[in-house]
């Protein structure tokens, strides 16, 4: 391999030829949704079979017209069920495309971020900590590389890996533990080790969300119930001498109404749906079951750098020679040391071709902050970095919060160092003082420190430099007994949406607090100017947390706003203090040590920019803009989702219980059947598919932001939920009988009666559908009209209505009468009373 492959990497021409002659990246995928099978799985109910073998019966003896319709009905319903499922399989595959891998290769020279899956065979991979190495690969360039295999070999300890040894080869899914690296592709796809034992990779994890479980349970619960019911009204009918085969059809057809099949589904169109409305909200659901969670959500912990800051950084000050200087207000003397030490000691890449320096620079905004500070032009930053070459490194980590290099400068090595001030005093025994080397008295030290905590008081992120040339050597101790050089502040500002977003979360009794690794004052500075806290005393330090015992930590977590200069795994610990207090916690990490602590919260929340792929994989959830504001948006849209599929259980549950209910209230005083089998089918045709679809996107409530989190195990029959269904369903039941009665009563025929039933029957499900819409406030408060989804589904359903009513053909099929005007009038009575009153009595609380 040349020096030129090494720098330039494959050319994008070469890349896609070859991405098109041996294919892309990518392990087979097993099992896809099949809509044929989703279609036939529609059928895949019992008591639907049942109503189908009814039917076909009732058919042969004589009832085709009859017969043919419910059918009709029977696979109106399937398709309406397939449209759901469908739509729920398509939203959950397009997900699991969109959490793709991504890939770093260097191609034309150029650093790009592609799917992983155009990677192909000789490309240049760029790999870092945190990564998961996207094709088996041969390391080129490497320091201090170690991968973890336990995904291949089971063993769990990490695995040095160096293009110097033989130990060069690094396979696809296993994940880079330190250091980085430069890789050339030597496999993809099908034909990696990890192809070999395809299918143990997924991307994503379809979990089973509680909801969903626990209303299987509940449904399993009301289908025996309703069939007991179906059964009572059945008997009766038979013991009064009506005709059997029609009193079975009927109890069947009763039970496919009435039975809340649909429940379990609808739950997970809703969640589905909702993950797409936070996709567009910038957060990226991974795991299902998190969207229930995410409404419950009363503590958010979440990164400064990136997260709470636009994580654009310009320095602002620096301290040398016993001197804060401050960019703006004075020209900063040349300090050659410094100069050195920050561009020398850096990661970031450089594109040299350029003009422009801002647009040169890629990588840790701090990194390139710190060489804007000293070079204004590229060609003077390419003659300087070509004065020295960089023969050893020990890369930036957040726990030691400190970086080191060798470098080779011609004559001899000289090793540069930056990091956080405190780490790199404790580190050093000289001083730089006005070109003198000089020991690092207590008075030096104290001078230092009163100028880090003045400038990180201003909000400034401080790192310093320090240097050494001699006692170099590779590895430990390369970084003891160094000579101090100066400091430098740099700003981050806050983002700007989030002080609104710490807001809504006040309103919404959800606490934002700060973790990050910067210095005490900087973070306090900057989560005073964001509402986060208002006292010192709200902020505690790593160091401080170390001594605390787990127990004691969790007795105090409650009063802290901030953690300041924590390590990554210190977030781990501060999760369990919150946890251990019964609190739902989402906590926000983006490097590889930040795993465990997503992990274990409630939300594990990973950055989409700046998050490694270990990070990403444990998360359950993805910032796509690493904005803090998206997690109040996420949470908010939460809400949104659990109160609508509180809405539609609600309305269905209420609604089938007023089906039920009329039938069981007919039979109990020997009135005769009020609804025939196919007009009950007609009816939950009509109510229970569309409008109930449409309230699963629902608007929020305006003041869905304002209250306490719901506590996490609380029933979704909560807050008085069952009261509801049962109260207004009984209701339903009662009015439509009634209707029914009412018609016997001016003394209209059997047909215009069960018409009359019908038609009540429907028009008040139609009508609470809009009071389902709040539990708040009345239908006089809500805007019908903001549901437009809503409104069409309850059109086309009274569109069927009358067409059921009024086309002579339909009218023999449906065995229905067309009503007059009074007559409407009683429809309109019954059906609409309930719902004026119990509007009435919630306008007037
Ligand atoms: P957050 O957890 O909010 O993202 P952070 O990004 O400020 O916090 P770190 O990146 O761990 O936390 O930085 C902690 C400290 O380490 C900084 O205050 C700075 O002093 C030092 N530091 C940051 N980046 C570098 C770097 N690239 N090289 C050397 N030191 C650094």
């Amino acid at each position: 391999m040349n020096e030129r492959d090494l720098h330039d990497g494959l050319t994008q021409a070469e890349a896609a030829r070859r991405l098109k002659k041996y294919g892309p990246n990518r392990l087979e995928k097993k099992n896809k949704v099949s809509p044929i099978k989703i279609f036939f799985s529609q059928f895949n109910d019992f008591i639907v079979w049942v109503l189908i073998v009814a039917t076909a019966i009732s058919g042969f003896m004589g009832e085709k017209a009859d017969a043919i319709t419910i059918l009709i009905i029977i696979i109106m319903n399937a398709v309406l069920g397939f449209i759901q499922e469908y739509k729920t399989e398509k939203s959950l595959e397009a997900l699991k495309e969109l959490a793709a891998p991504t890939a770093k290769v260097i191609r034309s020279g150029v650093l790009r971020v592609i799917n992983a899956e155009e990677l192909v065979v000789g490309d240049l991979l760029i790999l870092e900590s945190g990564d998961r190495i996207p094709a088996d690969c041969m390391l080129v360039e490497d320091s201090n590389f170690m991968a973890d295999e336990s995904l291949l070999t089971g063993e769990s300890v990490g695995v040095e890996k160096s293009s110097r040894t033989k130990n060069s080869s690094i396979y696809m899914g296993t994940i880079v533990l330190t250091g980085k690296g430069k890789a050339r592709v030597i496999q993809t796809g099908m034909k990696t080790e990890m192809g070999k034992i395809a299918g143990m990779l997924q991307s994503i994890e379809n979990d089973r969300s509680p909801l969903k479980e626990k209303l299987t349970q509940l449904g399993k619960v009301l289908v025996i119930l309703c069939i007991v019911i179906c059964v009572i009204v059945t008997l009766t009918g038979i013991w009064r001498g009506q005709d059997k085969y029609q009193m079975f059809l009927l109890g069947v057809s009763l039970a496919v109404a009435a039975i809340p099949e649909g429940l379990a589904a609808i739950v997970t169109v809703a969640l589905a749906l909702g993950v797409s409305r936070m996709l567009k909200r910038n957060a990226l659901v991974r795991k299902l079951p998190a969207v229930e969670t995410l409404g419950c959500t009363s503590i958010i912990c979440s990164d400064k750098t990136g997260t709470l800051t636009e994580n654009k950084m310009t320095v602002k000050a620096m301290y040398f020679n016993g001197k804060i200087y401050y960019v703006d207000k004075e020209s900063i003397p040349e300090n050659l040391s410094l100069k050195k030490a920050f561009t020398y000691c850096n990661d970031c890449n450089f594109d040299h071709s350029g003009d422009n320096i801002a647009k040169s620079l890629f990588g840790d905004p701090t990194e390139t902050a710190l060489i804007k500070a000293f070079f204004k032009e590229n060609k003077e930053l390419k003659g300087f970095l070509d004065k020295a070459r960089r023969v050893y490194d020990i890369p930036f980590d957040s726990d030691r919060k400190m970086m080191s290099v060798i470098m080779n400068e011609g004559s001899k090595e000289i090793c540069y160092v930056k990091g956080a001030p405190e780490r790199i005093i404790n580190r050093c025994k000289y001083i730089l003082d006005k070109g003198e080397v000089k020991l690092l008295t207590s008075d030096y030290r104290d001078k230092i420190l009163k100028a880090v905590e003045t400038m990180s008081f201003d909000a400034l992120r401080c790192i310093a430099g320090a240097y050494k040339d001699t006692g170099i050597v590779k590895g430990k101790g390369l970084e003891d007994n160094l000579i101090f050089i100066g400091v430098a502040g740099i700003i981050d500002p806050p983002r700007k949406e989030v002080k609104d977003a710490v807001l809504k979360c006040k309103m919404a009794g959800i606490r934002a607090v700060m973790i990050t690794g910067d210095h005490k004052n900087t973070a306090f500075a900057i989560g005073k100017e964001l509402n986060i806290c208002k006292n010192q005393s709200e902020v505690i330090t790593g160091e401080e947390l170390d001594k605390l015992s787990d127990k004691q930590l969790s007795s105090k977590v409650d009063a802290v706003s901030i953690f300041a200069r924590v390590s990554p795994h210190h977030k781990l610990r501060i999760v369990k203090a919150f946890k251990s207090k019964n609190k739902i916690v989402a906590m926000t990490g983006d490097g590889v040590n930040d795993a465990p602590a997503v992990k274990e919260a409630d939300i594990g929340i990973s950055m989409g920019i700046s998050g490694t792929d270990v990070t990403k994989e444990a998360s359950s959830m993805i910032l796509l803009d690493d904005n803090f504001a998206t997690i109040v948006s996420a949470v908010e849209e939460g809400r949104i989702i659990y109160d609508n599929i509180r809405k539609f259980i609600r309305y269905l549950l209420s609604c089938n219980l007023g089906e039920v209910l009329t039938m069981f209230l007919a039979s109990l005083f020997y009135l005769d059947t009020p609804l025939l089998p196919i007009q009950i089918l007609l009816v939950n045709l009509a109510t229970d598919g569309l409008p109930a679809i449409a309230l699963g996107v629902d608007p929020p409530d305006s003041d869905i932001m304002s209250g306490k989190p719901r506590p996490k195990n609380e029933s979704i029959f909560a807050r008085g939920l069952s009261e509801k269904i049962i109260v207004r369903g009984s209701l339903i039941g009662v009015c439509t009988v009634l209707a029914f009665i009412a018609g016997r009563y001016y003394g209209y025929d059997l047909t215009t009666c069960r018409t009359l039933a019908l038609s009540t029957l429907i028009m008040s499900q139609l009508i609470h559908v809009f009071e389902c819409r709040s539990e708040r406030h009345s239908i006089f408060e809500i805007k019908i009209f903001t549901n437009p989804y809503l409104v069409g589904a309850v059109a086309i359903s009274i569109t069927m209505l009358l067409c059921v009513l009024y086309v002579p053909f339909m009218q023999s099929v449906f065995h229905t009468a067309g009503l007059n005007l009074g007559q409407w009038g009683i429809v309109i009575f019954f059906s609409g009373i309930i719902a004026l009153i119990n509007s009435l009595y919630l306008y007037f609380k």
